[in-house]
This record gives C-alpha cells, sequence and structure tokens, in this order.
C-alpha cells in the first residue's frame, strides 16, 4: 500500500549492478535490443545498459539511426515550441550548481508584481508564443502559494488583441498533496520538477540548505503530484551532477513507478545539462560533465525507451547541439528565452539570471531555422484542452492515433505564426514548408489540415482539433 508522502523504492544498488554487468559493444545483443525498439512499444530496464555502453562507432550508428527512425515514425518532423517565463528568484535553498541560491549576495533578486507578470506575458504573446512553462525560486513574496496561483491566473487572462497563452506548464519546487490540488484547480499543463540526481549520496553534497535538501521529499513529488490529480507530469535529471548512465536509468525506474502505480507515466521528460551560473564554481567545472556525444546517446536512448513521451530540450544548448538532438529524439524545444525575472520586457539586462544560455535567438530566428531543415514548429495546445491528457492521451497516442491531430493543428497554428509574428524570410521559408507539408499529406488528414490552414488564413485563430 502506498501512502501519500511516499517516494517510488529507488533501488541504487540494483541501478548500479545493471550498469556494471553490461556488456561492451556486443553486437547481436544490440542488434537484438535496436530491432526490439523498432517496434515502437519501448524497451525495458535491462535493454538500456547495453546501449549505454556502446563504444563501437557503427553501434553507435545504428543506435542514433534507431532513434531517427522511432521519431520520425512517431513525431514526423514536428516540434512543439514553448518560453521558460521566470517570476521569482527568491530562493531559500542552496543548490550549488544555481545563481539563485541563498547565500549568492551578488544576485539582483526580484518577484514580479502581477502587473510585471502580464507585461513579461505581452513581450511573448508579441513574439509568437502559445505555451509557457512559469518557473520560481523556492520562496515567495508574503502571500505564498497564492502568489504562484496569481500569476497563473494572470498569465491566462493577459490579452494582446485576441491573442493569449495558451496553456500554462509550471516549474516549481515540490508541494504537499493539498497544495498540489489548489495548483491543478488553477488549469496548469503539465507539473515539472527535475530531481537533479537520483544518486543520494551526490543529491546530498550539491543541495546543502532549505526544504529540497530532503532527498525524499522531492523523490515522492510527482505521486503527490499524481495523488492530487495532476494528469500530466514532467520529470528529469541535471546532467553533469553524477554518472548520466545511472541518472538515465533512474529516470526510467521512476517513469516505470508511475506508470505501474497511476496507470500513466511522465508525459515529459527534460534532459538539462547544467550551464555555467553566476557565481558558481560547480556549475562551472560540473563533477561528472557529460560530452556532445554522450549526450546525443542520452536522448536516442530515451526516444526508444520511451517512445511517446515528449522530450525536452532548452535553449542553455547551442543552435548545433539542439539540431542533432531534434533528429534523434526531442520532440519539444523552447526558443527566445531568457532566465531572469523581467528578462523579456527589459531586454538589454541580463542581472538577476538563473544560468548562462547557448542559444540566444529569438523566436522568429529558430522557426525559420526549423523550418529551413525541414522541421515543423508547431504551437499546438490541443490536447491540453481538448482533456487529451494522462492516460487518456497515452491511449491515443500509443496506437498512433494522435498523429490526425498533430499534424493538423501543427499546420494552422504555424500559419497563424506567419499570418501575426513572422518576418519576411520566416514567412518565406516557412510558407515553403507548408506547403510541401500538405502536399506529402493523403486523404481525410490533408483536406482537414487545409481547410484549418484556410481558415486562419481568412482570419479566424485558434484553430484545432
Ligand atoms: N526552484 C525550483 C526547483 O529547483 O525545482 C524550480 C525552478 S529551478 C529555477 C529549474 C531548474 O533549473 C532546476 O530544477 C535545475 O535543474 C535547473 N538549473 C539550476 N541551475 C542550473 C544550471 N546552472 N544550469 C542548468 N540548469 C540549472
Ligand atoms: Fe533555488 Fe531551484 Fe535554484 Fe535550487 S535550483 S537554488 S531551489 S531556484
Amino acid at each position: 500500500m502506498h501512502g501519500p508522502s511516499e517516494s517510488f523504492p529507488l533501488d541504487e544498488a540494483s541501478i548500479r549492478s545493471a550498469l556494471d554487468a553490461a556488456p561492451i559493444d556486443d553486437p547481436a545483443l544490440i542488434r537484438e535490443i535496436l530491432t526490439k525498439a523498432r517496434a515502437m512499444k519501448g524497451l525495458d530496464d535491462g535493454d538500456l545498459p547495453p546501449l549505454m555502453a556502446i563504444q563501437d562507432p557503427q553501434l553507435l550508428h545504428e543506435l542514433f539511426d534507431t532513434a531517427r527512425w522511432v521519431k520520425d515514425q512517431i513525431y514526423g518532423n514536428r516540434i512543439v515550441m514553448f518560453a521558460p517565463l521566470y517570476v521569482s528568484n527568491l530562493c531559500a535553498n542552496e543548490c550549488l550548481y544555481c545563481a539563485f541560491r541563498a547565500t549568492n549576495r551578488e544576485l539582483k533578486r526580484r518577484a514580479l508584481s502581477q502587473e510585471e507578470i502580464a507585461a513579461e506575458v505581452t513581450c511573448l504573446l508579441s513574439q509568437g508564443h502559445k505555451r509557457v512553462v512559469l518557473v520560481a525560486g523556492e520562496a515567495y513574496p508574503k502571500e505564498g502559494l497564492d502568489y504562484i496561483l496569481k500569476a497563473i491566473q494572470t498569465v491566462y487572462k493577459t490579452r494582446l488583441g485576441s491573442e493569449n497563452i495558451r496553456r500554462v506548464n509550471v516549474n516549481i519546487a515540490p508541494l504537499d498533496v493539498d497544495d498540489f490540488r489548489r495548483l491543478k484547480d488553477v488549469e496548469i499543463g503539465t507539473y515539472q520538477v527535475f530531481q537533479e540526481s537520483y544518486h543520494r549520496e551526490t543529491y546530498s553534497r550539491m543541495h546543502v540548505r532549505g526544504l529540497k535538501s530532503d532527498f525524499d521529499w522531492r523523490l515522492g513529488c510527482m505521486d503527490r503530484a499524481m495523488l492530487a490529480g495532476i494528469d500530466d507530469v514532467g520529470i528529469g535529471a541535471l546532467f553533469g551532477l553524477y554518472d548520466w548512465r545511472f541518472e538515465l536509468l533512474a529516470i526510467m525506474h521512476h517513469a516505470r513507478h508511475l506508470e505501474e502505480r497511476f496507470g500513466c507515466g511522465p508525459h515529459t521528460i527534460s534532459v538539462p545539462r547544467i550551464e555555467p551560473a553566476e557565481g558558481s564554481a560547480t556549475s562551472e567545472a560540473p563533477p561528472h560533465a557529460v560530452t556532445d556525444e554522450d549526450f546525443s546517446k542520452i536522448i536516442a536512448i530515451l526516444r526508444l525507451a520511451v517512445p511517446y513521451t515528449g522530450l525536452i530540450l532548452s535553449t542553455r544548448e547551442r543552435p548545433e547541439v539542439r539540431r542533432e538532438a531534434l533528429n534523434l529524439g526531442i520532440s519539444q524545444i523552447s526558443a527566445g528565452s531568457r532566465t531572469n525575472p523581467g528578462g523579456y520586457e527589459e531586454e538589454a539586462s541580463d542581472g538577476g539570471a538563473q544560468f548562462s544560455l547557448g542559444d540566444h535567438r529569438s523566436l522568429d530566428e529558430v522557426v525559420r531555422d526549423l523550418a529551413e531543415s525541414g522541421f515543423i514548429p508547431s504551437f499546438c495546445t490541443s490536447c491540453y484542452r481538448m482533456g487529451r491528457t494522462g492516460a487518456d492521451f497515452m491511449d491515443l497516442a500509443k496506437p498512433g492515433e494522435i498523429k490526425a491531430h498533430c499534424h493538423p493543428n501543427a499546420l494552422s497554428t504555424l500559419q497563424e505564426f506567419i499570418e501575426d509574428h513572422a518576418s519576411p524570410e520566416t514567412r518565406r521559408a516557412a510558407e515553403r514548408l507548408l506547403a510541401d507539408s500538405l502536399k506529402d499529406m493523403d486523404g481525410r488528414a490533408r483536406v482537414l489540415a487545409e481547410s484549418m490552414v484556410a481558415l486562419v488564413k481568412e482570419g479566424e485563430r485558434d484553430v484545432f482539433c
């Protein structure tokens, strides 16, 4: 019997022994696992260590090829776009890698007022964003959690002409079940929190003060969120703190636990890598820095292991790393991001930022780059608004039925971006891609997509199925 405060039973010893026992470059075994992955039913935890241990360039090539194939079968060339919205950098914790930590006296502290939040949202809307992830440090102004709940309501009700943010995901510190119910009541999309490290000893060393130093409180967070009725949760680890192989297998165990207990695994998995943060020696030289090649491996293996789970990549990564990651399995990316509260309105200043970014391009530039590379930037928020969340979403996604919605929705929301926000160069690239995409579709899906795109061209907005 599980209790609300119980975390999933993370078994470090079994993870370690599975990693230690993995054979290196056994071609027959690797190919057997890759063949299984092509059935797109996911992998068992035991399949992961041999893939992580691949060293042979030919086998690595086959791993990446299989990931590209699975990605293409399930997601096609669509990439969902979002922006982070940092509302506050107040924090009572002491995470050694983060600029927001309590003892960083150099950081300019700021919690945005509701008016300032509305101004940030207006900026994001003027760029063309429709989906945000609201982010905050773990210390709120005197209203406590009410500050965050009001902030979410402010985001939803802010309008720029007829435009508004249609989905607010949230990345804030773990809550108890009652507070998670309050968060659900303000209609969040996904609730995200990263375990940072699933390795207890590393976790203790990295989180030296405040509520966050309680490893088990954080580990049980998604159990509490799902008990409170939040259907879509997003997990992840901060890569660079500990051995990535351990973290990856632990993420899989976590996903499996949620699936067994609640009938649905995480909606998304994020793969943040540590970036330099103001005044943090740990972030400048992470104890287990992950190379670009290993980072690609992480993404490819996740794509094969949980084919229907969204994989999120942020602007922590450089454009060239992001391009490769999109091919291997990433399905959602942020663009035009700022990690300092107020950073969208006060573009010139990055004082108070959480960490430095690898991709500084605007949303318009990223959309153009995606379109020129054959990816369809999608601003779709349809599933969440049609109630296709949690297990209901997975029931549609697994037999491949969700594609019938995703593709037309991606094209109609891209047409909105073209009409309302694109620069002339971006418009040209996106129109070319849209025309080619429609040509490649057939049957009912094409008729549906063409009619939705036509409605947007005629001036209708928020056309979705
Ligand atoms: N304060 C809450 C928490 O820690 O869960 C939520 C927001 S926190 C600002 C969001 C995430 O930023 C953290 O979970 C951590 O993984 C990530 N982060 C912190 N410092 C970072 C750094 N130097 N580089 C990359 N990501 C970092
Ligand atoms: Fe605070 Fe989160 Fe940064 Fe830790 S990671 S110092 S909890 S904002």
